[in-house]
């Protein structure tokens, strides 16, 4: 897979990309995650890439220019399966959109910033509109970062342990159940014995119930008889 983010802030989103399992992703050429600047498209010798509102108020709009002429260089490139423009007021993101956008192979994602982005751009160049919550973030990089973490890790092998991303919260209209490492007994908290015990199959049917106790708890909406 590959994403090329739009940014007029790159520096805010080249870091997550750089660590761990993300990182490990683009190492194993499994996912590539590409930055670009939305001043290298700006059209005015300011590199100038937002300007006022018309109709006046407070705050800049992400001009169409830079964002449109970066947008169809990529598309001479390669084709797009999806052209996300993040959004408060978008699709809210989760696991089951997260899955099916795991299977695609080329994603543009532009991240808007201050008021937005001309409203021209999101109707004639966004295929579509991605929130990560209902709450609004100063800019859509760390959305853009969320998004693409949320997919990346789904990709086939990118989590060394394939079933990991299929045992986690979500996957199943399930929550995870609690997990426990070294030592088994801190200060006289103790972990469970059962997981303790060895024993593959009781073990994974303790896991299994914990889930369905803690779905029910805390996202009965998600359960499922
Ligand atoms: N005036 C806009 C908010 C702009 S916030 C409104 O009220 O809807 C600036 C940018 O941050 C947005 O253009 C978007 O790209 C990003 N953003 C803010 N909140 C977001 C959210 N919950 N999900 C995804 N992107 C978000």
């Amino acid at each position: 897979m590959r994403i090329d983010i739009i940014t007029c802030l790159p520096k805010l989103i080249e870091s997550p990309f750089q660590h761990s399992i993300l990182k490990r992703a683009e190492e194993k050429d499994l996912a590539r995650v590409v930055i670009h600047d939305l001043r290298g498209y700006a059209t005015n010798k300011h590199r100038q890439v937002d300007d006022y509102a018309f109709g006046g108020g407070a705050g800049m709009v992400l001009m169409i220019e830079p964002v449109a002429r970066c947008i169809e260089e990529l598309k001479g490139e390669r084709q797009y399966d999806e052209i996300i423009y993040m959004s408060p007021d978008g699709e809210l993101l989760d696991q089951q959109m997260a899955n099916k956008m795991s299977l695609l192979e080329n994603l543009i994602i532009l991240c808007g910033h201050y008021k937005g982005v001309d409203e021209r751009v999101r109707e004639h160049f966004i295929t579509r509109e991605i929130s990560i919550g209902n709450y609004v973030l100063s800019g859509g990089e760390l959305a853009a970062a969320v998004f693409s973490d949320a997919v990346i890790r789904l990709i086939p092998g990118v989590l060394n342990d394939e079933t990991s991303a299929l045992s986690d919260s979500f996957q199943d209209n399930l929550v995870a159940p609690p997990v426990y490492t070294r030592p088994a007994d801190y200060k006289g908290l103790k972990v469970p014995d059962i997981l303790l015990s060895g024993h593959e199959a009781k073990i994974n049917e303790w896991r299994h119930q914990q889930s369905v106790e803690r779905t029910k708890k805390r996202r009965p909406g998600l359960f499922r008889e």
